[in-house]
Order: C-alpha cells, then sequence, then structure tokens
C-alpha cells in the first residue's frame, strides 16, 4: 500500500504560502532594463551591426571577394564585385564591391565574416537596434553600410593617391587623400535590385534600395 505523503504545513495556510515567493523577490535586486529609456553601454568588442571601412583617403577597403559571404553560416551576405577602372575607381585594387548587402533577417551577429575578411574592410560596431518592420527593411546595403567620411577623406570614386599602388594603402602608407583629389563621376555606381531571384529566397526579396540615387 502506497504511503501518504506528509503535510509540510497546515492545509489552511497553502494559499498564503504561495505569497511566500513574491514575498521573498521584492528585496532582491532588481534585474529589470529600463530600455529605451536607459540604454546600457555594450563591451567593447560587442558584435552589432556591420561597417564597411575606407581607407584614410576615403577609398573603400571592400574589394569584393565574397570571402565574408561564404563564411557566412546564415547565408546573410549578398556581394557582387566589379572592377575599378581609372575614370571610376572605388578601391585602391584592381576590383571593388558594387553590391553588398546584409540581411539581418539571418544574421546571427557570430562574426565569423569580419574573420574571413582579408582586407579589414568589414567590422561591427556596437548598434544593436536593428529591428525594423518588414523583412525588405532589414536588408541592409551598401549605403548603409559603408562607413562615414572622416576629415581627409574624398569620397568614392575618385583616383588613387598619385605615386602609391594598392600594397601602400595596405602598409599604411596614405594618411589622407591628395591634395586636388576630386570625386569621379559615377557611372556604374547604384545598388540596382537584383535581376534574378533573391538569393535569399522569395520570403526574403533583394532590397529595391538604390544607393546615391
Ligand atoms: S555575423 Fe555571422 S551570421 Fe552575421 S553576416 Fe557575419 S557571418 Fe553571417
Ligand atoms: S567585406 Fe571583405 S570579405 Fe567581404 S567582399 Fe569585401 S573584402 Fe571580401
Amino acid at each position: 500500500m502506497a504511503e501518504e505523503p506528509k503535510e509540510t504545513a497546515p492545509g489552511f495556510l497553502n494559499p498564503v504560502a504561495g505569497f511566500g515567493v513574491t514575498f521573498k523577490a521584492m528585496f532582491k535586486k532588481r534585474l529589470t532594463e529600463q530600455y529605451p529609456e536607459q540604454r546600457k553601454t555594450t563591451a567593447p568588442r560587442f558584435h552589432g551591426r556591420h561597417q564597411l571601412n575606407r581607407h584614410p583617403d576615403g577609398l573603400e577597403k571592400c574589394i569584393g571577394c565574397e570571402l565574408c559571404a561564404w563564411a557566412c553560416p546564415a547565408d546573410a551576405i549578398y556581394v557582387e564585385g566589379a572592377d575599378n577602372t581609372d575614370e571610376e575607381r572605388y578601391s585602391p585594387g584592381e576590383r571593388y564591391g558594387r553590391v553588398y548587402q546584409i540581411n539581418y533577417a539571418r544574421c546571427i551577429l557570430c562574426g565569423l565574416c569580419i574573420e574571413a575578411c582579408p582586407t579589414r574592410a568589414l567590422t561591427m560596431t556596437n548598434e544593436f537596434e536593428l529591428a525594423d518592420a518588414t523583412r525588405a527593411d532589414l536588408i541592409y546595403t551598401k549605403e548603409q553600410l559603408l562607413a562615414g567620411l572622416e576629415d581627409g577623406m574624398v569620397d568614392s570614386p575618385h583616383a588613387i593617391y598619385p605615386g602609391t599602388d594598392e600594397q601602400d594603402y595596405y602598409r599604411g602608407l596614405v594618411t589622407e587623400a591628395a591634395p586636388g583629389t576630386e570625386r569621379q563621376v559615377a557611372h556604374t555606381q547604384g545598388e540596382v535590385p537584383q535581376e534574378g531571384e533573391s538569393t535569399f529566397g522569395e520570403d526574403e526579396p533583394a532590397s529595391e534600395k538604390v544607393i546615391r540615387p
């Protein structure tokens, strides 16, 4: 015959005992964060939104090699490279990233893409507010990801610093745009909508945003 369970407290106290948990919690440290009124400072190496970096003269570091896209376990990056010309130069070398998209509906912010990037073109910022209302708005374009212009920079496309080559840029020998550097006419520039089916699938259409119309 099964033993009767022992009563730990008189039955009439049971409803009150339940409040014991509530009562104990009242004296514990509060974990609630008052976001967005109070924002927590993220750790210095926090994995937030990506950024496409520039050289100190404003040319882009991305060479359109797609290594970041291949390294991504979530298939969240779409890159299309193109050739630079003397009339329209976006990066010091042969190629540049003409189209660059990151799909934040897929990205798990793991950072494998930035490890794979051979030019340190791709890094991550501390920005974490990436929520949006539609899937299409969560696909960030090159325009959104490209770093802003700092002192001494001229926006791409423009000519390489006279007397230097691609390797000088990576050796850190170019520290600002050459005097008189002018922005070239951007004929091929523009993140046009992809012609084929979206590589992200039917439910995640390619972004239709156009960069610098
Ligand atoms: S952080 Fe990770 S998931 Fe996001 S794009 Fe880079 S490799 Fe892909
Ligand atoms: S961000 Fe880096 S890895 Fe990705 S295409 Fe550009 S250069 Fe290549």
